[in-house]
């Protein structure tokens, strides 16, 4: 293991480089990328490797993580989503048809998953919830058992979020069972803020558990151009702020919103970094359930 300084390698060849060790940066010419690469003082190599130059890095400080939603039943964007040349991460639907398959892919390629657990809204039709459903109908014991039940059934997961469920975010209740349940398994609870009312990072700090919530919603209307003013938006945010999580979906809009995501990776500022969330989650400090329960 050893360090390098950055001077002396073409940028060219700093690319090579970067894409032999699968790193998710982006250099793109001109004084922006320049200026990012002067800032990228060093970089860590895997033990063994052998580089005779340095290698320019951008110094990527602020952390932007992407989350898709919806995944698990074969909706439209999946593939799209699955073939996107930064880190994601995807929430996977449990007991879907494609639950499995889904989250496996996803895995494969480096990116987190999640479990989209279903969660009862204020508004909406039961028929979108999908098996497994938090209800506030439900017994503690029941919640447990569904919850525990959804885990089991998305590999690899690392942390779960609410699939609508704004009646359910704002029940201290049942949100203290799920986020009990999420401790226990080492996961984190992502709040797909469906309502201000939500109870979720009041009870994530009484429990000592990362807090976390999107900033932007990408798609929540499904056309094109409202998606690409939101992904604006976020460049804006990344300009002001050191982290973001955004969420947008395959299903309608699917496709259209992985063309804006893959169409502002050239355009987003040189110093942002795209993560998965639990890389996100890592690079908080403080999290004490970082240091209790995982490696
Ligand atoms: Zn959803």
């Amino acid at each position: 293991m050893g360090t390098v300084k950055k001077q002396g390698l073409s940028r060219t060849a700093g690319w090579l480089v970067l894409a032999a060790l699968g790193a998710a940066l982006f250099i793109q010419p001109g004084p922006a990328g320049a200026a990012a690469a002067e800032a990228g003082e060093r970089v860590r190599l895997p033990a063994g490797m052998q580089v005779e130059h340095a290698v320019p890095a951008p110094k990527a400080s602020k952390k932007l993580a992407i989350v898709i939603d919806d995944l698990g039943n074969d909706m439209d964007g999946t593939q799209e989503i699955m073939n996107m040349p930064i880190k994601l991460t995807v929430a996977v639907m449990p007991f879907m048809r494609t639950t499995e398959r889904d989250a496996r892919m996803a895995h494969e390629r480096g990116f987190d998953v999640l479990v989209h657990l279903p969660m009862e809204p204020n508004h909406g039709k039961p028929e979108w919830l999908g098996p497994g459903a938090i209800m506030s109908s439900l017994s503690d014991s029941e919640v447990r058992t569904r919850v525990e039940q959804a885990i089991d059934n998305v590999p690899y997961a690392v942390g779960i979020n609410n699939h609508m469920g704004s009646k359910i975010t704002a029940d201290p209740r049942i949100m203290s069972i799920v986020l009990d349940v999420c401790r226990e398994r080492g996961l984190f609870f992502l709040d797909s803020r469906t309502n201000y009312k939500t109870v979720v990072g009041k009870l994530c700090k009484e429990k000592g558990m990362p807090d976390i919530g999107n900033q932007f919603f990408l798609d929540d209307q499904y056309n094109q151009q409202h998606i690409s003013k939101q992904m604006g938006k976020v460049m804006n945010w990344m300009r002001d702020h050191d982290s973001c999580i955004i969420i947008g979906h395959v299903g309608v809009p699917g496709t259209k919103t992985a063309g804006v995501i893959r169409g502002s990776i050239k355009q987003m500022p040189q110093d942002v970094e795209y993560v998965t969330l639990s890389e996100f989650v890592r690079n908080q400090s403080g999290n004490p359930i970082l240091r209790g329960l995982w490696p």
